[in-house]
């Protein structure tokens, strides 16, 4: 049993047309645990912080019951800060800062316990890390997802090509995905990333949605119109967070399963970008998530 989530953690300052947000908790491995402690237990995270990680967002983790074990504290060092602003339209940011700090020497080292995960989920880090934390695994996990950017898909192609065979789903945005498969074209490019390891692709697009590819079928699912967006800052990992979440719980990896976890997905972005950072992921309740995965349903349904 188990959730294995690797990935970064960090303070973040943000910046979007409707406020700022000084150093807050932010990284992929805590949006996406975040995201999945609604759905499944346990939660084992790996990551890295510094000294100046607030206790309160790890008594928040805690709180949602996600593992610790190997979280490693470096004694005086720096957490891994970005700083990032958006422009008018959300789809839109620029990096201000990144500062690696602690994060420049992680090494992910798995405690024992974590070994035995049947879920793996690789946030956004070095390919070359992503693939030892898999070789690191006791079993075969039933299903490894992976994310990646484009600072990876340009810097260590090789490296994450390598990583790629390993994978069973590729999560990736519009921007991404074209960059990794060369190819313009979604459709083609999700194909043509199919042909390198990972049997299912799924390509984010912001507002617009995400696209499920699996191996002939096509799902499309809508972002959720909501009136007022703050922060998109981790909606992608909070989409894969509810994504694996639901596969977790389920346990069934059928093509009608694998579209409900991507409206679950899409319904814990839907609440991550509706306050600053993870602050929108900290209180839902079951029935607020069901209750958007419903308007979910009602948001495309229509009659022949
Ligand atoms: P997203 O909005 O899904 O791209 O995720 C945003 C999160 O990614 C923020 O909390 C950042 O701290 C984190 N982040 C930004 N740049 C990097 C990087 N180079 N490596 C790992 N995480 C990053």
């Amino acid at each position: 049993m188990g959730l294995l989530v690797v990935g970064s953690i960090a303070l973040d300052t943000i910046e979007t047309p409707f406020g700022r947000a000084d150093r807050v908790a932010g990284g992929s491995a805590v949006y996406i645990s975040a995201a999945a402690s609604y759905f499944t237990a346990p939660i084992r995270l790996v990551g890295v912080v510094g000294s100046d990680f607030p206790k309160s967002e790890i008594e928040f983790l805690e709180s949602r019951g996600i593992e610790l074990e190997g979280l490693q504290v470096v004694e005086g060092g720096k957490t891994f800060h970005w700083s990032g602003r958006y422009h008018y339209d959300l789809n839109e940011r620029d990096t201000l800062e990144t500062q690696l700090n602690v994060f420049e020497s992680f090494n992910p080292v798995l405690p024992e316990s974590y070994r035995k995960s049947r879920y793996v989920l690789l946030g956004n880090i070095d390919p070359i890390l992503q693939r030892r934390v898999i070789e690191s695994m006791e079993r075969k996990p039933d299903l490894i997802i992976c994310d990646t950017m484009n600072f990876w898909i340009q810097g260590k192609h090789a490296d994450l090509l390598e990583t790629l065979k390993k994978v069973d789903i590729l999560i990736v945005n519009d921007s991404e995905a074209r960059q990794l498969a060369s190819e313009p074209n979604l459709v083609r490019a999700a194909k043509k990333i199919m042909r390198l390891g990972p049997r299912i692709v799924i390509i984010k697009k912001g507002e617009h949605g995400a696209l499920l590819f699996t191996n002939g079928t096509v799902f499309s699912a809508p972002a959720f119109p909501l009136e007022s967006i703050y922060d998109p800052t981790g909606a992608g990992d909070a989409f894969a967070g509810g994504f694996i979440g639901h596969l977790a719980r389920t346990e069934d990896f059928s093509d009608d399963n694998l579209k409900r976890a991507v409206i679950y997905g899409s319904v814990l972005a839907s609440f991550c970008v509706g306050k600053f950072g993870i602050e929108g992921l900290k209180d839902l309740s079951e029935i607020e998530i069901l209750g958007r995965y419903r308007d979910f349903i009602e948001l495309s349904r229509f009659e022949y």
